[in-house]
């Protein structure tokens, strides 16, 4: 069997935490489901300006395009506030995206049913939800030029973003979408502003002949953006596969998780296009910073990062079933009341970053057994 490569990249703040609870799965699964993950660490965000003064080194930017997956934890914090813009933490992340050529953006929300009440939806709302949000990343109203604030003499300023979207880049996004929803209950809901959005036209278009095309067994529907970001809080599960435009994405997908509680909870993943051999460039990471209010204090939530590493284990190296035991045990974790101190309730059992990263590991060897 070939080794599947991993690059580690635990980043700043609560980001080593919660890595060092997924390094012990990786572990687990090499020694006895004979997963033959192979590990490289790396440096980026601050950590990274420390030593080497940029927020990822050359070095490191090359393994991360030589693995089949890059695992991340979170950059960032005051002690770098001041530092160069060009080598602030989020930089490195930046660079990971462009040069991975990540344009696929994948948040799921999941609202695990011992969490239901944790919501600001009635729990019968969100109870067991399971959506997951396909965001176009590198294209739209965020990147597209002209792009500027210009003086128009008169005492006026104008302010300028451009939305725009060629043919290929909504094709490849909507494939994504489709070949996910293929993997799960098989229906995709596209989002754009076709009523007073040219973009929105042809996104639609495109949309409706990708699908023509090569994906006519997935259920698609088209609704406006607007109209589905009231849906997605008045009768969230009807959704199983969302797509959207980077700009409507970043807005519908913050509002899809806070249905589901903390942001200790919600991992993502984003997917580049697939090479010779069908491998996608990948990189995975929890939604979360790197809380530096909470960082070194041994009580951050690992789930968001245990979660991303589900996404991993399913997206980037097809292993359906122990995705799937990785995600049962966390849900099984959470029903027997183990709770970190962003997710407590009464009645719970508070306990920390280790000790939440343990009884996941256990729950998922029994289930893996
Ligand atoms: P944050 O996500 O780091 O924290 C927001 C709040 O949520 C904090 O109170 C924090 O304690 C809590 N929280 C977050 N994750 C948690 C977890 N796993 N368990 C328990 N509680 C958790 O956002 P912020 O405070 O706005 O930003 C802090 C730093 O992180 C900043 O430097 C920011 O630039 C950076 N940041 C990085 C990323 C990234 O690396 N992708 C994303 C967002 C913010």
């Amino acid at each position: 069997m070939t080794a599947r490569t991993l690059l580690l990249l635990p980043g700043d703040g609560i980001g080593p935490e919660a890595m060092a609870e997924v390094r012990k799965i990786i572990a687990y699964m090499n020694a006895e489901l004979g997963a033959g993950f192979e590990t490289d660490e790396g440096l980026v965000g601050g950590s990274a300006y420390d030593a080497h003064g940029a927020a990822i080194s050359e070095g490191d930017m090359e393994k991360a395009l030589a693995a089949d997956a890059v695992l991340f934890g979170a950059v960032g914090g005051p002690k770098w506030d001041a530092v160069p813009y060009e080598v602030r933490p989020e930089a490195g992340l930046l660079r990971l995206r462009k040069d991975l050529k990540l344009f696929a953006n994948l948040r799921p929300a999941i609202c695990y049913p011992a969490l239901a009440n944790a919501s600001s939806l009635k729990p019968e709302l969100v109870e067991g939800l399971d959506i997951l949000i396909v965001r176009e990343l590198t294209g739209g109203v965020y990147f597209g030029e002209p792009k500027e604030i210009i003086d128009l003499g008169n005492g006026q300023k104008r302010g300028i973003d451009t939305q725009v979207y060629d043919t290929y880049e909504i094709e490849r996004i909507a494939g994504v979408a489709f070949e996910l929803a293929r993997t799960r209950g098989n229906r995709v809901c596209s989002m754009e502003k076709r009523n007073v959005m040219k973009s929105g036209v042809l996104w639609n278009q495109v949309v409706t002949e990708t699908h023509k095309r090569a994906y006519s067994d997935v259920q698609l529907e088209h609704m406006l953006a607007d109209a589905g970001g009231m849906q997605l809080v008045r009768a969230p599960k009807q959704f199983d596969v969302i797509v959207t435009d980077n700009l409507f994405g970043d807005m519908l997908s913050d509002v899809a998780a806070m249905l589901t509680g903390s942001l200790g909870m919600l991992p993502s993943a984003s997917l580049g296009a697939p090479d010779a051999k069908g491998q996608r460039k990948a990189l995975y990471e929890p939604v979360h910073g790197s809380a530096p209010d909470i960082a070194g204090k041994g009580i951050a939530n690992p789930i968001a990062m245990i979660a991303s590493f589900a996404m991993c284990l399913r997206y980037s190296f097809n292993m359906v079933a122990e995705a799937d035991n990785l995600e049962k045990a966390i849900a099984e974790v959470l029903d027997s009341g183990v709770r970190t101190g962003d997710i407590m309730s009464e009645g719970s059992r508070q306990v920390g970053t280790t000790e939440m990263g343990d009884a996941i590991l256990t729950a998922f060897k029994a289930l893996s057994a």
